[in-house]
């Protein structure tokens, strides 16, 4: 038996049997749909890689 459970979006309390009210579905999947596409069309190390690769490698 599903049992609801707070939306896991900050700051919404939103009772929902997905980890993400209806709402904040959308909005997650938005952004990560977003980062995906971002990544794809370019060929680039993002932010966090870059910033791994200045890091000394001791
Ligand atoms: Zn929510």
């Amino acid at each position: 038996m599903p049992m609801l459970h707070s939306c896991s979006y900050t700051g919404c309390e939103i009772l929902t049997l997905s980890p993400y009210c209806f709402e904040h579905e959308r909005v997650v999947r938005s952004e990560v749909e977003a980062e995906r596409t971002h990544t794809a069309a370019r060929d680039e190390p993002t932010a966090r890689e870059l910033a791994a690769a200045v890091q000394p490698a001791t």
